[in-house]
């Protein structure tokens, strides 16, 4: 084939994700918008604050050659600083402007840490349920993707099946607090047990294992702390994002940080630079600097989602569903009503009901309902639920 085979596949493979999302799209120009509930992405519904626009138009006053002209590969030099000066408030660290490089989202933080620590041969465990994507860009870096399950009941990360799963081979654990597709949140005290553990293994095994904290819905928790992950372990990376926080997804402007406190902090800073550079993942968009720069302490609104997730809650519980309490991020994780959740989703489908089936994020028996939407959906799908859970044989009421 006279092209990159591995490339050919992802591009003709379809996300299941993105298949529902567009035959939502489909439905909804057949039989009307509020006649669909579509609970497939991950987009968020909340408007961006207005401090971005009020930043947008400053940076219009600016010189054109200068605001739209690149800038250094790992992002301007004040921007950086800031984003290091917030962490530093915010976690009473010592962060500086040389810890930051300046990405297109999280989906570039990840894959531009995964380049810079793995070489052919290597591991990355993922806990699954996990954001389908991660194991593309594990297997685009040459590493083997390894899925270790979350405690079944919880889906909080169970530490000692991790335990089990590093081998020597293992080059870093990937995990993602508050998480996609299960809105739990990871407690201290298990990131500092998966710390020690991770300790004990590099020391046994003769490796060093990196934990890729992927932090795009930090700032989207209902109440619970979002620990510090590099607090409970030294050898972490943090990938960030503000496409869920500012809601910009669609701008591409997200940050790696590389803690002082990693062991590997000076060979790991250039390794990440030359990992941007190797991917062609350099100077991220300048606009979108500009406005991390100004909104870097603007809290996200999480109200709407908040409300969102009582609404959808109440209703699911009093059908008969059984779900993950949500503690961050906008997803609600559901039982299938049968084991199948594809078959599951297609009855759902049948009702106009659209969630994701849980194959998708490595796990089965499960839907993702996405509720990042508005919330006349939300309140205007819980009839089709019901409906749903009455052709299982659940009572409702
Ligand atoms: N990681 C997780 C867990 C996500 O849910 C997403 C997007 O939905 C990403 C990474 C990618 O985020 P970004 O839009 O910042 O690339």
């Amino acid at each position: 084939m006279p092209m990159n085979s591995q490339s050919y596949e992802l591009g003709v493979a379809t996300s299941s994700i993105r298949e529902i999302a567009a035959y939502a799209a489909a439905r909804k120009a057949q039989i009307g918008p509020q006649n669909v509930f579509d609970f497939s992405l991950g987009n968020p519904s909340v408007p961006a604050p207005p401090e971005v626009r009020a930043s947008i138009e400053r940076s219009l006053a600016l010189d054109a050659t200068a605001l739209h002209g690149y800038t250094p590969a790992a992002g301007l030099p004040e921007v950086r600083k800031a984003v290091a000066a917030s962490l530093n408030r915010r976690f009473m660290t010592s962060y500086d402007a040389g810890d930051v490089y300046l990405t297109c989202g999280a989906a570039a933080s990840i894959a531009i840490v995964l380049n810079a620590l793995v070489s052919p041969g290597d591991e990355v465990i993922v806990i699954a349920p996990y954001f389908p994507e991660y194991r593309v860009w594990i297997e685009a870096a040459g590493a083997r993707c390894v899925e270790v399950r979350a405690d079944e009941r919880t889906f909080q990360l169970d530490v000692d099946a991790v335990a089990r799963a590093v081998t020597e081979h293992t080059r870093a654990v990937l995990i993602n607090s508050p998480n996609n597709p299960v809105g739990t949140i990871y407690p201290r005290e298990d990131l500092e047990r998966l710390g020690r553990v991770l300790d004990e293994c590099g020391r046994e095994l003769g490796g060093q294992v990196h934990l890729i904290a992927d932090e795009p819905y930090r700032e989207i928790s209902y109440g619970a702390e979002v620990p510090w992950v590099p607090d409970a372990y030294g050898r972490t990376v943090v990938c960030y994002s503000y496409s869920k926080s500012l809601s910009l997804a669609g701008e591409r402007i997200g940050w790696v940080l590389v803690p002082k406190t990693n062991p590997e902090h000076d060979e790991l800073v250039p390794a990440v630079a030359g990992s941007g550079r190797k991917l062609g993942f350099v100077c991220a968009p300048a606009l979108f600097q500009r406005v991390v720069a100004d909104c870097v302490d603007v809290p996200s609104d999480v109200a709407a989602y908040a409300k969102n997730r009582a609404a959808l809650t109440e209703g699911l519980s009093q059908a008969g569903y059984t779900y993950v309490e949500p503690q961050g991020a906008f997803y609600l994780w559901v039982k299938a009503l049968e084991p199948d959740a594809k078959a599951f989703f297609r009855q759902a489908r049948e009702l106009e009901l659209l969630p994701v089936p849980s194959d998708s994020f490595g796990c089965p028996g499960w839907v993702r309902v996405g509720y990042c939407v508005s919330h006349d959906t939300i309140v205007n799908s819980i009839p089709a639920w019901e409906r749903l859970a009455q052709r299982y044989g659940r009572r409702h009421g």
